[in-house]
């Protein structure tokens, strides 16, 4: 039973087979502190996971938090920051070539 962050607060739900809360921490405009998002999770993220390398992050995320890279894949910010740093590496590697 998950706690959500919704319009009206935290809401403990009741209920068995519910998506996990979205884990981003993000500064909410409001209060200017950094809180775990908790919006019900629409996306697992696809990115590797460094700890076990057959695995994926699986951060679950919300649609506000989820990185589309493709069709049915998407990625923590995280793991979008290490992505979109990769690429721009090799795009530097292809350009010098
Ligand atoms: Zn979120
Ligand atoms: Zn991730």
């Amino acid at each position: 039973m998950p706690f959500y962050r919704l319009k009206t607060g935290i809401v403990h739900v009741k209920g068995t087979r519910l998506p996990a809360p979205c884990c981003v921490r993000f500064c909410w405009p409001s209060s200017g502190k950094e809180q775990v998002c908790m919006a019900p999770s629409a996306y697992l993220c696809d990115g590797p996971n460094n700890a076990n390398r057959s695995g994926t992050c699986d951060a679950p995320l919300c649609e506000v938090h989820a990185r589309q890279i493709g069709p049915n894949r998407h990625l923590c910010p995280a793991c979008h920051l290490s992505h979109s740093a990769a690429e721009r590496q090799r795009s530097l590697f292809t350009s010098i070539v």
